[in-house]
């Protein structure tokens, strides 16, 4: 990171910390939360008593507000706006393939069980580029709601294209669904690949062809 990108990351930070790049939910009664968690581990006939189970509820209620913090940041336009300051010129020789790769972990909207993997996205540049730090952050925003794998990726998509207006986008997600593997039919194979390809990704073959190898090369499931 050069300075301007250093500052603006810090600019980001302090404004997150002011609670001025979220849109906080109205304030969460945590003690109503625990206790139906408490309730519904009571109503599986779970022995409560057990030292190890103690202060589960209390945990489980935390956890919960930590990975549902998403919804914390849902003014689109806020959010756009911040990031933008992120954002410096892509000058015309930089108008190539750029691609940022990284982890996410979620919880999937149907059974509220994580689901977790890796991304790589792929933009082309029309006047604007961010720091590649950044956009982990635009994922985390987005992973921590309830989600499914396809409207994580279309999230992510729709957010940097709202940001940076580039040529092209495309998002690639490999994950596996802890709901496909612990419950049910209890899939072994429970990787789970989600493609979304807008812009110069769809219209161009060579381009969606340059993204796909680059996803094939480091997209596997380990
Ligand atoms: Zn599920």
């Amino acid at each position: 990171m050069d300075e301007t990108e250093l500052a603006l990351a810090r600019e980001i930070d302090v404004l997150d910390d002011r609670g001025l790049l979220s849109n906080p939910r109205p304030s969460i009664d945590r003690d109503a939360l625990q206790h139906h968690l408490r309730e519904a581990l009571r109503l599986l006939h779970v022995d409560l008593t057990d030292e190890n189970l103690l202060d589960t509820p209390r945990r489980w209620s935390d956890s919960l507000v930590t990975m549902t913090s998403g919804y914390d940041y849902t003014d689109v336009k806020k959010l756009t706006t911040l990031f933008r300051k992120a954002c410096s010129a892509a000058d015309e020789n930089c108008q190539n393939l750029v691609v940022i790769g990284g982890t996410y972990k979620t919880l999937c909207a149907h059974h509220i069980l994580p689901f977790f993997g890796k991304f790589i996205i792929g933009y082309i540049p029309e006047r604007m580029i961010i720091g590649a730090s950044k956009i982990p952050r635009i994922v985390e925003v987005h992973m921590r709601r309830l989600q499914s794998q396809e409207h994580l990726a279309h999230d992510v998509a729709d957010t940097i294209e709202k940001i940076l207006e580039p040529r092209g986008i495309a998002v690639w997600m490999g994950g596996v669904h802890l709901c496909m593997v612990m419950r049910g039919v209890e899939q072994e194979e429970s990787f789970m690949e989600t493609n979304v390809l807008r812009g110069e990704f769809l219209n161009d073959e060579r381009t969606r062809q340059e993204f796909m190898s680059i996803v094939n090369r480091r997209g596997s499931r380990d």
